[in-house]
């Protein structure tokens, strides 16, 4: 089904990631956004609680990753002393996820040395495809902050979620991406959630055989070209094993109104796993996510067979034709 190269990446027992959304506000409103006012609020986490709950989430004796989110992070004023802060605790690598306007002088501001990781989102390789998903000027504002990262010396990436608006384009930015420097390639399947959920999901979701077909193809043609691309597995082949990382792997994704969420495709939902009151993370009771990890089903994962059944197809005895994977299994190509 995909290159021979391509490789699966498998959760590793015990990896830690705190997916850290330090406020939802944001200056763009890209048709297909994830962040939902309702279930999220629309708070910042003040400076104290940025030191408090990065310190929560550390732990000493595992390696843990943070990934800092928004809305859009950097109208954070205190996210580079957060970046300082974060590496002095010891959190094996730092990212922050950026829709490109990069506000207040955050590549003067923050050292390369303490970012793993700056990674743009953009959704075409050009203003035509881009702006039309994510708004008027975007594409302008955020390839040219994103070549003034390049040279400054940060570690770039990029992230493009793919849909039916823009799944055409896909194999444009690997010229693109070589050009500007870019280092990572992750391709982002469209998810089912926030505004998507709300402006009809079936408009933008892609076939299985259109996935297979095209994905690979371009994470391949972005290795031949010295990029590593990652891109998400969503179906398992015949024989594959199905693992859920609420089971095998601890990622956090912590909200600005103290949500603590284990799987990213429950966020509408107040069903988080847990949540942090007064700087402690508490396990929820009741129903949560945490209880629909545990279920085994022959079609892979609860969650998308219960949000997205429309992904899911059975052969005539009502037999899945396939599993679908872990939303946060990765498959990876690196350069030769
Ligand atoms: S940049 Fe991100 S947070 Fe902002 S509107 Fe777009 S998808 Fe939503
Ligand atoms: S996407 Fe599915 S398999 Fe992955 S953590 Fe969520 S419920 Fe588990």
């Amino acid at each position: 089904m995909s290159p021979a190269h391509a490789k699966t990446v498998a959760f590793k027992r015990g990896e830690r990631n705190v997916f850290f959304h330090v406020l939802t506000a944001c200056n763009l409103s890209c048709r297909h956004c994830y962040i939902n006012p309702r279930e999220h609020g629309t708070d910042t986490v003040p400076r104290e609680n940025l030191e408090k709950w990065l310190t929560l989430f550390q732990d000493t004796n595992r390696e843990t990753n943070v990934i800092f989110l928004g809305g859009e992070p950097t109208m954070h004023t205190d996210l580079p002393h957060a970046i300082r802060f974060a590496k002095k605790l010891g959190y094996v690598s730092v990212t922050v996820d950026t829709n490109g306007f990069l506000f207040h002088d955050f590549l003067g501001k923050v050292n390369p040395a303490d970012l793993d990781f700056l990674s743009f989102s953009l959704d075409g390789p050009s203003p035509e495809v881009n702006d039309m998903l994510r708004g008027p000027g975007v594409f302008e504002t955020c390839t040219a902050n994103l070549q003034k990262a390049v040279a400054a010396g940060f570690n770039v990436s990029l992230i493009y979620t793919v849909s039916r608006y823009n799944i055409d384009h896909l194999h444009e930015m690997v010229p693109l991406l070589s050009r500007w420097g870019v280092k990572r390639f992750f391709i982002q399947v469209i998810g089912i959630r926030g505004k998507t959920a709300q402006n009809g999901g079936d408009k933008w979701q892609l076939t299985p055989e259109e996935w297979l077909e095209k994905i690979p193809l371009v994470a391949a043609e972005a290795a031949a070209h010295g990029i590593t691309a990652v891109f998400p597995k969503v179906f398992l082949e015949p024989g594959e094993k199905f693992e859920c990382a609420g089971r095998v792997a601890e990622n956090y994704f912590i909200f600005p109104n103290g949500r603590v969420y284990q799987c990213p495709l429950c966020e509408d939902y107040p069903i988080n796993g847990y949540r942090i009151a007064e700087n402690t993370l508490i396990a929820n009771s009741g129903f949560t996510e945490t209880r629909l990890f545990s279920l085994d089903i022959p079609e892979g994962c609860v969650i998308n067979k219960l949000l997205q059944p429309e992904n899911l197809s059975y052969d005539a005895q009502g037999s899945p034709l396939y599993k679908i994977s872990c939303c946060l299994l990765k498959q990876e190509m690196s350069p030769e």
